[in-house]
């Protein structure tokens, strides 16, 4: 898969990239990330970008021409009909569901913004979709995009070692991760639950399943009415509640 980033901070993308599971995934050839730099695309003798809002005049925006520009050096390389997607705060807030719905591209244009924002025109232009990462203002897109790139990334077949997984993980089935444990199995008096060092396979997903539905009530709770519950999950919910 292919990642593209429009960016005005080409090396913090560059480096994000370059360490554990994502750079092993680049290495293997299932991973490729390309930074764009916008300010190359820029027509000022200073390499500016950006100029002062219309309105009040208050705060800088990232003028739409080499935004375009840099947009159209990048639609000329990439397969027909690639999504590109605006790091914003007032998009749609990614999760794993969105992860997953990404990692089925072939390739994606990740557009990162920096002071107020990007002119509306050229993101009505490019046909932007906006993606936020949470709710709260980053300085700018390049730490969304790499969140993408992470949590996108990882899903692409082959990028997670035979070690790794994220069958069982957090969300994967609209549940949080059962706890993880590790030698010794003794840590300052606490002891790895029994059932983990049975060798009983069928106890221990039984045990995995009941932990990672207590974990979701505990830590969680609101994402229980999306999972898929057997009638027994339901009636321990209902029973912890009520203890
Ligand atoms: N004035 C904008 C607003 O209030 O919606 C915020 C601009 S923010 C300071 C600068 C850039 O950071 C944005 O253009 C966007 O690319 C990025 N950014 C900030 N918060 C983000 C978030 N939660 N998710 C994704 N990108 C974000």
């Amino acid at each position: 898969m292919k990642f593209y980033v429009m960016t005005l901070f080409k090396e913090m993308i560059l480096q994000g990239v370059s360490h554990s599971v994502i750079k092993r995934g680049i290495d293997k050839g299932l991973l490729e990330v390309e930074a764009v730099d916008i300010r190359d695309f820029s027509k000022d003798k200073h390499r500016r970008v950006d100029d002062y809002g219309y309105g009040d005049g208050v705060g800088m925006v990232m003028q739409p021409q080499p935004v375009y520009d840099a947009y159209m050096s990048i639609k000329k390389r990439s397969a027909e009909g690639t999504r590109v997607i605006y790091m914003s705060p007032q998009g749609r807030v990614f999760n794993q569901k969105i992860a997953n719905e990404l990692a089925n591209e072939k390739e994606l244009i990740l557009l990162c913004g920096h002071y107020e924002g990007i002119d509306k025109r050229v993101l009505d232009e490019i046909g932007a979709e906006e993606l936020s990462i949470g709710d709260f203002v980053l300085t700018g897109g390049e730490l969304a995009a790499m969140t993408i790139i992470d949590a996108v990334g990882r899903l692409i077949p082959g990028v997670l070692g035979k070690e790794e997984s994220f069958m069982d993980e957090s969300f994967s089935d609209g549940l949080l991760e059962y706890p993880q444990y590790t030698r010794p199995f003794d840590f300052m008096g606490r002891t790895v639950p029994e059932v983990l060092i049975s060798g009983h396979h069928k106890n221990i997903a039984e045990w995995k399943r009941r932990q990672s539905v207590i974990n979701t009530l505990k830590k969680r709770p609101e994402l229980l009415e999306g999972a898929k519950l057997s009638e027994e999950e339901k009636r321990m919910i209902n029973e912890l509640k009520n203890q």
